[in-house]
């Protein structure tokens, strides 16, 4: 049988190896011109930047990737555990250094605030029986309903755990006194594109996934691991085109038939994996009448970019280090509601040649700035993008990194750059928010409930964004595939 994958990011090259893996002939179809989708690379003046993800977690979902086509991951690529995992900063200077060691941690968080290793440590508590409460029923399976989650008996503790209300804003505010360490677990809703003051309580696990399992870094960059998902895709016989857009799927009875490709080539096939944002299938690779949605997809927050190569060294910052901002609130009314930039953005910086030198001329350093955006709409990005850029350097000054004399390179990417780039819904970097309790739990299935031979795997579908739930969402799309077809 033939399966075509479209599109070549982390969820459609996971898909793609363990259908291969399996004896399935496969072909992924990518209309850019190279593999990876927003785990991607900028290289310029010998400074390399990682243009998407910079934090890789939880890698025993990389482990078992690898492990399902035979191969060992430290055989592929060299994962390198960061500690500190990041430094905090807060606008009148203070701040703390997390750890994935918990006495560090406690003890590092006791001397920024009194009382709060302890808070942590009961919140840390509490994630542990959501991630245990969700790790299998949400995470590793197909789900269709919330009760699903009870199916699979879970103890109860762990299931209260699992309550989607308060938000985690709300959760924050039940373990920590200190404003500020709310603020830090607040957080963790934007690993999953969302607001904390609406997402559910439930992304406690995001924070704890951090912390358990550790934050790590790839040597060479986070492209490396797309490179080496398509090498090893090529090795179990993947054929890749790339600059291929596909212009729509073909069925018949509501079951897959064919592509058709930009230029109007037809290729036949029996299944198709979509790694395409499910906003882009629903609204333009489908016939209208197979669109299962009873509501819109949720936006995922989106993201403005700076890459830049900054001469010399900076001393007081970390690989990873946020610079918070004095009104959490206020940032995320302006995102979500108003659909603005925020005026006083939390600025989130990564220098990883602070851990791999190769990725710097020497002597030099290679910083991203990521600062949370809202999805695309009202904004015109190419007008407000230098003024922007300019905002959130004055405010690095004032924070005590002013940078602006020794940039060298400068690059900046925008919510309409995402989403052009891409085709992700309203430049989203996690596909869909968690804004809601739909939103959260029962996002596109990895089958699809309208078109036999239909697939969804990517950060869009169940389970969710970021590295390792997309690759989850590439194997739960090939076990569904492999039941109906093998
Ligand atoms: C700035 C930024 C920072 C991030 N930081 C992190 C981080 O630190 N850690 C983390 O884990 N995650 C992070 N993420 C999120 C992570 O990058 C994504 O969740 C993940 O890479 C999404 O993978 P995907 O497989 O769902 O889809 P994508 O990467 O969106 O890939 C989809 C692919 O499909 C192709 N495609 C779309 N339509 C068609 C078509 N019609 N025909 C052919 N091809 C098509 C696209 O070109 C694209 O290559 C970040 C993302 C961004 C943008």
């Amino acid at each position: 049988m033939k399966t075509i994958i479209i599109g070549a990011g982390v969820g459609g090259l996971s898909a793609a190896i363990r259908l291969a893996a399996k004896g399935i002939q496969v072909q992924v179809l990518e209309r850019l011109d190279k593999v990876g989708g927003k785990l991607n690379l900028l290289e310029d003046a010998g400074y390399r930047f990682d243009t998407g993800p910079s934090l890789v977690t939880l890698p025993y979902v990389f482990e078992d990737l690898f492990a399902a086509a035979n191969e060992k991951l430290s055989d592929w690529l060299e994962l390198i555990r960061l500690e500190p995992v990041c430094r905090y900063i807060y606008p009148d200077g203070t701040g703390f250094d997390t750890s994935a060691d918990m006495p560090t941690m406690m003890q590092n968080l006791e001397k920024f605030s009194p009382g709060s290793g302890e808070d942590f440590n009961a919140f840390f508590g509490h994630a542990a029986r959501a991630w245990r409460g969700s790790r299998k029923p949400f995470l590793e399976s197909s789900i269709s309903s919330p009760l699903d989650f009870i199916k699979d008996g879970i103890p109860w503790t762990d299931l209260t755990a699992l309550l989607p209300l308060p938000t985690l804003h709300g959760l924050a505010k039940r373990y920590f006194k200190d404003p500020r360490l709310q603020q830090f677990i607040g957080r963790y809703a934007t690993y999953t594109g969302s607001s904390p003051y609406s997402a559910p309580g439930t992304l406690s696990t995001v924070m704890y996934s951090e912390y358990a399992f550790g934050a790590w870094y790839v040597r060479g960059g986070l492209y490396a691991i797309a490179q080496a998902l398509e090498q090893l895709a090529r090795k179990l016989g993947v054929e890749f085109r790339l600059n291929c857009t596909v212009q729509n799927i073909q069925t018949e009875n509501a079951i897959v038939k064919a592509v058709q490709l930009e230029h109007g080539e037809i290729l036949l096939c029996d299944a198709i994996v979509c790694n395409a944002d499910a906003a882009h299938l629903y609204e333009d690779l489908l016939e209208k009448n197979l669109d299962p949605r009873k509501q819109k997809l949720e936006p995922s927050i989106s993201g403005f970019v700076m890459l830049l190569g900054v001469r010399g060294q900076t001393t007081g910052l970390e690989h990873h280090n946020i610079f918070f901002s004095a009104d959490y609130q206020a940032e995320f009314k302006q995102i979500f509601t108003e659909l603005q930039p925020a005026s006083e953005p939390t600025i989130y910086v990564c220098i990883s040649s602070k851990s791999d030198l190769t990725q710097a001329p020497s002597g030099c350093e290679n910083w991203f700035i990521l600062v949370n955006a809202p999805p695309t709409g009202k904004v015109d990005w190419e007008k407000e993008a230098p003024k922007y850029a300019t905002l959130i350097l004055e405010t690095l000054a004032k924070r005590g990194f002013d940078i602006r004399e020794r940039i060298e390179v400068q690059h900046l990417i925008t919510p309409t750059d995402l989403e052009q780039r891409y085709f992700t819904h309203r430049g989203g970097i996690y596909g869909s928010s968690s804004n809601t309790i739909s939103s959260a739990f029962l996002r596109p299935q990895n089958r699809s409930q309208t078109v036999r031979g239909l697939y969804l795997a990517s950060g869009s579908a169940h389970p969710g964004g970021g590295l390792p739930l997309v690759m989850l969402s590439g194997k739960l799309a090939a076990e569904a595939l492999t039941k109906d077809y093998l």
